[in-house]
Protein backbone atom coordinates (compact mmCIF):
# COMPACT_ATOMS: atom_id res chain seq x y z
CA UNK A 1 0.00 0.00 0.00
CA UNK A 2 1.41 3.70 -0.60
CA UNK A 3 1.95 5.53 2.27
CA UNK A 4 0.37 8.79 3.29
CA UNK A 5 2.35 11.99 3.68
CA UNK A 6 2.32 12.01 7.27
CA UNK A 7 3.71 8.12 7.14
CA UNK A 8 6.58 9.51 4.72
CA UNK A 9 7.18 12.51 7.03
CA UNK A 10 7.83 10.18 9.82
CA UNK A 11 10.82 8.61 8.19
CA UNK A 12 12.62 11.67 6.91
CA UNK A 13 15.25 13.31 8.37
CA UNK A 14 12.78 16.36 9.74
CA UNK A 15 16.07 18.71 9.23
CA UNK A 16 14.32 21.13 6.69
CA UNK A 17 17.81 21.79 5.14
CA UNK A 18 16.14 22.45 2.18
CA UNK A 19 18.30 20.36 -0.11
CA UNK A 20 15.50 19.01 -1.73
CA UNK A 21 13.96 21.82 -3.00
CA UNK A 22 11.33 22.69 -0.87
CA UNK A 23 11.23 24.73 2.56
CA UNK A 24 10.54 21.71 4.77
CA UNK A 25 10.62 17.91 4.67
CA UNK A 26 7.02 17.69 5.44
CA UNK A 27 6.44 19.96 2.40
CA UNK A 28 8.46 17.36 0.54
CA UNK A 29 6.85 14.45 2.19
CA UNK A 30 3.59 15.54 0.63
CA UNK A 31 5.16 16.19 -2.55
CA UNK A 32 5.93 12.06 -2.73
CA UNK A 33 2.87 11.01 -1.30
CA UNK A 34 1.08 12.69 -4.47
CA UNK A 35 4.27 11.61 -6.91
CA UNK A 36 5.09 15.59 -7.61
CA UNK A 37 8.74 14.53 -6.10
CA UNK A 38 11.74 11.91 -6.27
CA UNK A 39 12.83 10.19 -3.79
CA UNK A 40 16.29 10.82 -4.72
CA UNK A 41 15.74 14.29 -4.39
CA UNK A 42 16.58 14.15 -0.39
CA UNK A 43 19.97 12.91 -0.28
CA UNK A 44 19.83 12.52 4.00
CA UNK A 45 17.25 9.43 4.22
CA UNK A 46 18.92 6.38 5.36
CA UNK A 47 19.05 3.01 4.49
CA UNK A 48 16.38 1.58 6.10
CA UNK A 49 14.09 4.47 5.73
CA UNK A 50 14.63 4.75 1.74
CA UNK A 51 14.05 0.68 1.57
CA UNK A 52 10.44 1.54 3.44
CA UNK A 53 10.11 4.51 1.26
CA UNK A 54 10.58 3.12 -2.18
CA UNK A 55 7.09 1.55 -2.90
CA UNK A 56 5.35 5.04 -1.64
CA UNK A 57 7.70 6.44 -3.87
CA UNK A 58 7.50 4.11 -6.60
CA UNK A 59 5.72 5.64 -9.75
CA UNK A 60 2.07 4.33 -9.84
CA UNK A 61 2.21 2.82 -12.72
CA UNK A 62 5.40 0.45 -12.87
CA UNK A 63 7.96 1.69 -16.03
CA UNK A 64 8.26 -1.43 -18.19
CA UNK A 65 11.02 -1.43 -20.56
CA UNK A 66 11.03 -3.77 -24.29
CA UNK A 67 13.76 -4.15 -26.92
CA UNK A 68 16.86 -3.66 -26.62
CA UNK A 69 19.91 -1.30 -28.17
CA UNK A 70 19.23 2.25 -29.84
CA UNK A 71 14.97 1.21 -30.23
CA UNK A 72 14.70 0.00 -26.48
CA UNK A 73 11.71 1.92 -25.14
CA UNK A 74 9.82 2.16 -21.57
CA UNK A 75 6.32 2.37 -21.53
CA UNK A 76 4.15 3.10 -18.20
CA UNK A 77 5.85 5.39 -15.40
CA UNK A 78 3.28 8.03 -15.39
CA UNK A 79 2.00 9.88 -12.20
CA UNK A 80 -0.46 12.08 -13.06
CA UNK A 81 -3.74 11.68 -14.56
CA UNK A 82 -3.92 14.57 -16.90
CA UNK A 83 -1.06 16.17 -19.03
CA UNK A 84 -1.25 19.55 -17.54
CA UNK A 85 -1.01 18.19 -14.10
CA UNK A 86 3.05 17.66 -14.40
CA UNK A 87 3.41 15.90 -18.07
CA UNK A 88 3.02 12.54 -19.30
CA UNK A 89 6.41 10.63 -19.31
CA UNK A 90 6.65 7.53 -21.70
CA UNK A 91 5.30 7.80 -25.23
CA UNK A 92 2.16 5.21 -26.44
CA UNK A 93 4.82 2.83 -28.51
CA UNK A 94 3.20 2.18 -31.84
CA UNK A 95 3.12 -1.44 -33.04
CA UNK A 96 1.52 -3.30 -36.32
CA UNK A 97 0.86 -6.47 -36.70
CA UNK A 98 1.78 -9.58 -38.83
CA UNK A 99 1.05 -13.22 -38.83
CA UNK A 100 2.66 -16.49 -38.49
CA UNK A 101 1.80 -17.56 -41.64
CA UNK A 102 2.39 -14.49 -43.85
CA UNK A 103 4.74 -15.59 -46.98
CA UNK A 104 8.43 -14.63 -46.34
CA UNK A 105 8.60 -12.52 -49.47
CA UNK A 106 5.91 -10.47 -48.28
CA UNK A 107 7.30 -9.87 -44.96
CA UNK A 108 10.50 -8.75 -46.00
CA UNK A 109 8.59 -6.11 -48.21
CA UNK A 110 6.78 -4.76 -45.25
CA UNK A 111 9.41 -4.43 -43.12
CA UNK A 112 11.00 -2.65 -45.49
CA UNK A 113 8.61 -0.08 -46.24
CA UNK A 114 8.13 -0.19 -42.28
CA UNK A 115 11.17 0.59 -41.58
CA UNK A 116 11.23 3.62 -43.76
CA UNK A 117 8.97 5.77 -42.09
CA UNK A 118 11.06 8.00 -40.20
CA UNK A 119 10.36 11.58 -40.14
CA UNK A 120 12.26 14.59 -38.75
CA UNK A 121 10.16 16.88 -36.66
CA UNK A 122 11.83 20.16 -34.85
CA UNK A 123 14.65 17.89 -34.40
CA UNK A 124 13.59 14.88 -33.76
CA UNK A 125 13.20 11.53 -34.95
CA UNK A 126 9.45 10.18 -35.01
CA UNK A 127 9.14 6.58 -36.02
CA UNK A 128 7.00 3.54 -34.46
CA UNK A 129 8.87 1.15 -32.48
CA UNK A 130 6.99 -2.48 -32.70
CA UNK A 131 6.12 -5.55 -34.98
CA UNK A 132 3.77 -7.79 -32.80
CA UNK A 133 3.84 -11.24 -34.41
CA UNK A 134 0.52 -13.74 -34.36
CA UNK A 135 1.03 -17.08 -33.81
CA UNK A 136 -2.21 -18.16 -36.64
CA UNK A 137 -1.72 -21.96 -36.28
CA UNK A 138 0.25 -23.23 -33.59
CA UNK A 139 2.99 -23.79 -35.94
CA UNK A 140 6.34 -23.08 -33.88
CA UNK A 141 9.03 -23.10 -36.75
CA UNK A 142 7.07 -21.26 -38.89
CA UNK A 143 6.58 -18.75 -35.51
CA UNK A 144 10.21 -18.78 -35.09
CA UNK A 145 11.45 -17.97 -38.03
CA UNK A 146 9.47 -15.16 -38.54
CA UNK A 147 10.41 -13.79 -35.37
CA UNK A 148 13.96 -14.52 -36.36
CA UNK A 149 13.51 -12.79 -39.55
CA UNK A 150 12.02 -9.67 -37.68
CA UNK A 151 15.02 -9.26 -34.93
CA UNK A 152 17.55 -9.81 -37.40
CA UNK A 153 16.71 -8.20 -40.44
CA UNK A 154 14.39 -4.94 -39.34
CA UNK A 155 15.26 -1.97 -36.25
CA UNK A 156 11.85 -2.91 -35.02
CA UNK A 157 11.49 -4.50 -31.62
CA UNK A 158 9.17 -7.40 -30.80
CA UNK A 159 5.33 -8.61 -29.36
CA UNK A 160 5.68 -12.52 -29.13
CA UNK A 161 1.66 -13.03 -29.37
CA UNK A 162 0.56 -17.01 -28.64
CA UNK A 163 -1.65 -18.27 -26.44
CA UNK A 164 0.99 -21.74 -26.55
CA UNK A 165 3.29 -22.01 -24.28
CA UNK A 166 5.14 -24.31 -26.56
CA UNK A 167 4.83 -21.35 -29.91
CA UNK A 168 5.70 -19.12 -27.62
CA UNK A 169 9.05 -20.77 -26.42
CA UNK A 170 10.41 -21.39 -29.63
CA UNK A 171 9.64 -17.75 -30.45
CA UNK A 172 11.63 -16.52 -27.42
CA UNK A 173 14.66 -18.86 -28.73
CA UNK A 174 14.46 -17.13 -31.73
CA UNK A 175 14.76 -13.24 -30.85
CA UNK A 176 15.45 -13.37 -26.74
CA UNK A 177 18.42 -10.94 -27.67
CA UNK A 178 15.56 -8.30 -28.30
CA UNK A 179 13.83 -8.63 -24.91
CA UNK A 180 10.31 -9.30 -26.94
CA UNK A 181 7.39 -8.31 -24.95
CA UNK A 182 5.13 -11.77 -24.51
CA UNK A 183 1.47 -11.73 -25.04
CA UNK A 184 -0.29 -12.70 -23.80
CA UNK A 185 -0.93 -14.64 -19.76
CA UNK A 186 -4.55 -15.69 -19.31
CA UNK A 187 -6.60 -17.60 -16.55
CA UNK A 188 -5.84 -20.58 -18.96
CA UNK A 189 -2.18 -20.41 -18.86
CA UNK A 190 -0.87 -18.21 -16.47
CA UNK A 191 1.33 -20.45 -14.87
CA UNK A 192 3.13 -21.53 -17.95
CA UNK A 193 3.40 -17.73 -19.43
CA UNK A 194 3.97 -16.69 -15.89
CA UNK A 195 7.31 -19.74 -16.10
CA UNK A 196 8.59 -18.54 -19.32
CA UNK A 197 8.47 -14.87 -18.53
CA UNK A 198 10.20 -15.19 -15.55
CA UNK A 199 12.86 -17.81 -17.11
CA UNK A 200 13.89 -15.46 -20.10
CA UNK A 201 13.77 -12.15 -17.80
CA UNK A 202 11.01 -10.79 -20.32
CA UNK A 203 7.95 -8.83 -19.75
CA UNK A 204 4.89 -10.19 -19.66
CA UNK A 205 1.56 -9.20 -21.28
CA UNK A 206 -1.74 -10.09 -19.07
CA UNK A 207 -5.15 -10.45 -20.59
CA UNK A 208 -8.51 -10.59 -19.40
CA UNK A 209 -12.30 -10.04 -20.40
CA UNK A 210 -13.02 -7.11 -18.07
CA UNK A 211 -10.73 -4.61 -16.16
CA UNK A 212 -11.65 -5.72 -12.95
CA UNK A 213 -10.52 -9.55 -14.54
CA UNK A 214 -6.99 -8.37 -14.38
CA UNK A 215 -6.46 -7.99 -10.86
CA UNK A 216 -6.18 -11.53 -9.75
CA UNK A 217 -4.52 -12.53 -12.84
CA UNK A 218 -2.19 -9.82 -12.03
CA UNK A 219 -1.76 -10.55 -8.32
CA UNK A 220 -0.68 -13.92 -9.14
CA UNK A 221 1.90 -12.93 -11.71
CA UNK A 222 3.51 -10.52 -9.31
CA UNK A 223 3.78 -13.45 -6.50
CA UNK A 224 5.56 -15.26 -8.73
CA UNK A 225 7.98 -12.15 -8.64
CA UNK A 226 7.11 -10.82 -12.45
CA UNK A 227 6.83 -6.81 -12.09
CA UNK A 228 7.63 -6.16 -15.79
CA UNK A 229 3.88 -6.62 -17.12
CA UNK A 230 1.66 -5.04 -19.42
CA UNK A 231 -2.50 -5.12 -19.19
CA UNK A 232 -4.90 -5.82 -21.73
CA UNK A 233 -8.43 -5.67 -20.79
CA UNK A 234 -9.98 -7.84 -22.97
CA UNK A 235 -12.48 -4.99 -24.48
CA UNK A 236 -12.37 -4.46 -28.38
CA UNK A 237 -15.28 -2.42 -28.38
CA UNK A 238 -14.35 1.69 -28.44
CA UNK A 239 -16.45 2.85 -25.27
CA UNK A 240 -15.70 0.21 -23.18
CA UNK A 241 -11.87 0.25 -24.61
CA UNK A 242 -11.97 3.85 -23.05
CA UNK A 243 -14.08 3.23 -20.02
CA UNK A 244 -11.17 0.77 -19.13
CA UNK A 245 -8.31 2.47 -19.85
CA UNK A 246 -9.80 5.23 -17.68
CA UNK A 247 -10.39 3.56 -15.18
CA UNK A 248 -7.46 1.61 -14.99
CA UNK A 249 -5.44 4.58 -14.85
CA UNK A 250 -7.58 6.07 -12.02
CA UNK A 251 -7.15 2.95 -9.81
CA UNK A 252 -3.70 3.33 -10.13
CA UNK A 253 -3.18 6.73 -9.33
CA UNK A 254 -6.11 7.37 -7.51
CA UNK A 255 -7.15 4.13 -5.27
CA UNK A 256 -3.26 3.01 -5.31
CA UNK A 257 -4.21 -0.19 -6.70
CA UNK A 258 -0.94 -1.77 -7.60
CA UNK A 259 -2.54 -4.68 -9.28
CA UNK A 260 -3.49 -2.32 -12.05
CA UNK A 261 -0.37 -0.24 -11.47
CA UNK A 262 1.14 -1.21 -14.70
CA UNK A 263 0.94 0.26 -18.91
CA UNK A 264 -1.69 -0.80 -20.83
CA UNK A 265 -1.74 -2.51 -24.75
CA UNK A 266 -4.88 -2.03 -26.95
CA UNK A 267 -5.98 -3.40 -30.21
CA UNK A 268 -6.83 -1.09 -32.91
CA UNK A 269 -6.59 -3.16 -35.28
CA UNK A 270 -9.28 -5.65 -34.12
CA UNK A 271 -11.40 -2.67 -33.11
CA UNK A 272 -12.00 -1.24 -36.97
CA UNK A 273 -12.65 -2.42 -40.60
CA UNK A 274 -10.56 -0.08 -41.81
CA UNK A 275 -7.15 1.81 -41.87
CA UNK A 276 -8.87 4.95 -41.19
CA UNK A 277 -11.28 4.05 -38.59
CA UNK A 278 -8.49 2.33 -37.16
CA UNK A 279 -5.90 5.47 -36.98
CA UNK A 280 -8.84 7.36 -35.42
CA UNK A 281 -8.93 4.71 -32.84
CA UNK A 282 -5.04 4.80 -32.08
CA UNK A 283 -5.39 8.41 -31.91
CA UNK A 284 -8.09 8.06 -28.95
CA UNK A 285 -5.45 5.57 -27.31
CA UNK A 286 -2.69 7.85 -27.64
CA UNK A 287 -4.63 10.72 -26.06
CA UNK A 288 -5.94 7.91 -23.16
CA UNK A 289 -3.83 6.08 -21.59
CA UNK A 290 -2.66 3.56 -24.47
CA UNK A 291 0.53 2.26 -23.08
CA UNK A 292 1.11 0.28 -26.77
CA UNK A 293 -1.23 0.19 -29.98
CA UNK A 294 -1.36 -2.35 -32.44
CA UNK A 295 -2.38 -1.85 -35.90
CA UNK A 296 -2.83 -3.85 -39.19
CA UNK A 297 -0.76 -2.16 -40.75
CA UNK A 298 1.52 1.70 -41.62
CA UNK A 299 0.95 3.44 -44.03
CA UNK A 300 2.72 7.28 -44.29
CA UNK A 301 -0.44 9.35 -43.67
CA UNK A 302 -2.17 7.21 -41.21
CA UNK A 303 1.41 7.06 -39.02
CA UNK A 304 2.55 10.79 -39.65
CA UNK A 305 -0.78 12.36 -38.01
CA UNK A 306 -0.58 10.01 -34.85
CA UNK A 307 3.64 10.22 -34.62
CA UNK A 308 2.95 13.71 -34.23
CA UNK A 309 0.26 13.71 -31.64
CA UNK A 310 2.36 11.61 -29.77
CA UNK A 311 4.97 14.06 -29.87
CA UNK A 312 2.57 16.77 -28.45
CA UNK A 313 1.10 14.83 -25.61
CA UNK A 314 4.43 13.52 -24.40
CA UNK A 315 5.88 16.88 -24.57
CA UNK A 316 6.60 18.47 -21.37
CA UNK A 317 3.76 21.31 -20.87
CA UNK A 318 6.16 23.25 -18.80
CA UNK A 319 9.52 22.62 -20.60
CA UNK A 320 9.00 24.59 -23.96
CA UNK A 321 11.15 22.90 -26.38
CA UNK A 322 14.21 24.65 -27.43
CA UNK A 323 17.55 24.67 -29.34
CA UNK A 324 21.14 25.16 -28.36
CA UNK A 325 22.20 28.84 -28.21
CA UNK A 326 25.13 29.07 -31.10
CA UNK A 327 25.77 29.66 -34.37
CA UNK A 328 24.63 27.94 -36.82
CA UNK A 329 25.42 27.68 -40.69
CA UNK A 330 22.55 27.53 -43.25
CA UNK A 331 24.46 25.81 -46.25
CA UNK A 332 27.68 26.75 -46.08
CA UNK A 333 28.11 30.51 -45.32
CA UNK A 334 31.18 32.43 -46.04
CA UNK A 335 32.87 35.90 -45.05
CA UNK A 336 30.54 37.77 -46.93
CA UNK A 337 27.38 35.67 -45.48
CA UNK A 338 24.35 37.47 -43.99
CA UNK A 339 23.84 36.74 -40.39
CA UNK A 340 20.22 36.62 -38.88
CA UNK A 341 19.56 36.35 -34.89
CA UNK A 342 16.48 34.67 -33.26
CA UNK A 343 15.56 32.75 -30.11
CA UNK A 344 16.16 29.38 -29.13
CA UNK A 345 12.04 28.33 -28.87
CA UNK A 346 12.49 25.28 -31.26
CA UNK A 347 9.80 25.75 -33.66
CA UNK A 348 10.70 29.36 -34.59
CA UNK A 349 14.58 27.55 -35.14
CA UNK A 350 12.94 25.09 -37.31
CA UNK A 351 10.84 27.84 -39.03
CA UNK A 352 13.66 30.41 -39.44
CA UNK A 353 15.84 28.04 -40.61
CA UNK A 354 13.46 26.57 -43.26
CA UNK A 355 12.67 29.08 -44.73
CA UNK A 356 16.52 30.57 -45.17
CA UNK A 357 17.41 26.78 -47.10
CA UNK A 358 13.88 27.68 -49.02
CA UNK A 359 15.56 30.74 -49.77
CA UNK A 360 18.76 29.30 -50.81
CA UNK A 361 21.06 32.35 -49.58
CA UNK A 362 23.51 30.79 -47.24
CA UNK A 363 23.75 32.30 -43.98
CA UNK A 364 24.87 32.74 -40.68
CA UNK A 365 22.02 32.15 -38.01
CA UNK A 366 22.13 33.07 -34.43
CA UNK A 367 20.44 30.99 -31.64
CA UNK A 368 20.16 33.39 -28.46
CA UNK A 369 19.06 31.64 -25.49
CA UNK A 370 15.37 33.52 -24.47
CA UNK A 371 14.07 30.12 -22.57
CA UNK A 372 12.41 28.47 -25.17
CA UNK A 373 10.06 31.67 -25.85
CA UNK A 374 9.36 33.05 -28.96
CA UNK A 375 10.27 36.06 -30.46
CA UNK A 376 7.26 38.16 -29.57
CA UNK A 377 6.95 36.88 -25.90
CA UNK A 378 10.94 36.38 -25.57
CA UNK A 379 11.09 40.67 -25.92
CA UNK A 380 7.86 41.17 -24.09
CA UNK A 381 9.49 38.89 -21.42
CA UNK A 382 12.67 40.56 -21.64
CA UNK A 383 14.65 37.97 -22.57
CA UNK A 384 15.55 39.20 -25.97
CA UNK A 385 16.60 42.40 -25.27
CA UNK A 386 18.86 44.87 -26.82
CA UNK A 387 21.89 44.81 -24.28
CA UNK A 388 21.72 40.92 -24.07
CA UNK A 389 21.54 40.14 -27.59
CA UNK A 390 24.38 42.90 -28.68
CA UNK A 391 26.58 40.70 -25.40
CA UNK A 392 25.72 37.56 -27.34
CA UNK A 393 26.88 38.40 -30.03
CA UNK A 394 29.98 40.01 -29.30
CA UNK A 395 30.65 36.34 -27.42
CA UNK A 396 29.39 34.01 -30.23
CA UNK A 397 32.57 34.68 -32.00
CA UNK A 398 30.80 35.84 -35.33
CA UNK A 399 32.70 38.79 -35.79
CA UNK A 400 35.59 36.56 -36.49
CA UNK A 401 33.90 34.69 -39.07
CA UNK A 402 32.48 37.74 -41.12
CA UNK A 403 33.29 40.98 -42.99
CA UNK A 404 30.51 42.69 -43.23
CA UNK A 405 29.19 43.08 -39.77
CA UNK A 406 25.58 43.46 -40.23
CA UNK A 407 23.00 41.85 -38.47
CA UNK A 408 19.91 40.84 -39.60
CA UNK A 409 17.13 40.85 -36.28
CA UNK A 410 12.93 39.89 -36.50
CA UNK A 411 10.84 41.94 -37.50
CA UNK A 412 8.97 41.57 -34.39
CA UNK A 413 11.87 43.37 -32.33
CA UNK A 414 12.45 46.45 -33.94
CA UNK A 415 11.90 48.05 -30.67
CA UNK A 416 15.52 46.91 -29.45
CA UNK A 417 17.68 47.89 -32.56
CA UNK A 418 19.04 50.97 -30.44
CA UNK A 419 20.22 49.21 -27.76
CA UNK A 420 21.38 46.32 -29.94
CA UNK A 421 23.86 49.43 -31.74
CA UNK A 422 24.53 50.87 -28.22
CA UNK A 423 26.14 46.92 -27.53
CA UNK A 424 27.52 46.93 -31.08
CA UNK A 425 29.87 49.48 -32.29
CA UNK A 426 30.60 49.15 -35.70
CA UNK A 427 27.67 47.03 -36.63
CA UNK A 428 24.89 47.52 -38.50
CA UNK A 429 21.86 46.55 -37.75
CA UNK A 430 18.70 45.79 -40.14
CA UNK A 431 15.10 44.56 -38.97
CA UNK A 432 14.25 41.76 -40.83
CA UNK A 433 10.39 41.12 -41.79
CA UNK A 434 8.17 40.09 -39.03
CA UNK A 435 6.89 36.32 -40.40
CA UNK A 436 9.77 34.06 -41.00
CA UNK A 437 7.63 33.24 -44.86
CA UNK A 438 8.82 36.39 -45.96
CA UNK A 439 12.28 35.43 -45.30
CA UNK A 440 13.19 34.42 -48.90
CA UNK A 441 12.12 37.32 -50.86
CA UNK A 442 13.68 39.58 -47.76
CA UNK A 443 17.13 37.45 -48.15
CA UNK A 444 17.11 37.80 -52.12
CA UNK A 445 16.35 41.54 -51.86
CA UNK A 446 19.40 42.19 -49.85
FE1 LIG B 1 14.11 17.27 4.66
FE2 LIG B 1 15.65 15.82 3.04
FE3 LIG B 1 14.34 17.93 2.09
FE4 LIG B 1 16.39 18.28 3.76
S1 LIG B 1 16.48 17.39 1.71
S2 LIG B 1 14.37 19.32 3.79
S3 LIG B 1 16.17 16.52 5.08
S4 LIG B 1 13.43 16.08 2.93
Amino acid sequence: MALTGIQIFKLLPKTNCKECGVPTCLAFAMNLASGKAELDSCPYVSDEAREQLAEASAPPIHPVAIGKGVRRFTVGGETVLYRHEKTFYNQTALAVLVTSDMADSDLAGKLKTWNAFQFERVGLNLRPELVALKDVNGEKDAFAQKAKTIAETSEFNLVLMSEDAEVMKAGIEACKFKRPLLYAASAANLEAMGELAKENELPLAVKADTAEGLIPLSEKLTRMGLNDLVLDSGSREIKTALEDQVAIRRAALKDGNRALGFPTIMFPCEMASNLDMETMIAAMCIAKYGGIVVLSDFTGEGLFPILLERLNIFTDPQRPMTVTEGIYEIGNPDENSPVLITTNFALTYFIVSGEIEGSRVTAWLLIKDSEGLSVMTAWAAGKFAGDDVGVFVKKSGIADKIKNKTLIIPGYAAAIVGDIEEELPGWTITVGPREAAHLPAFLKGK
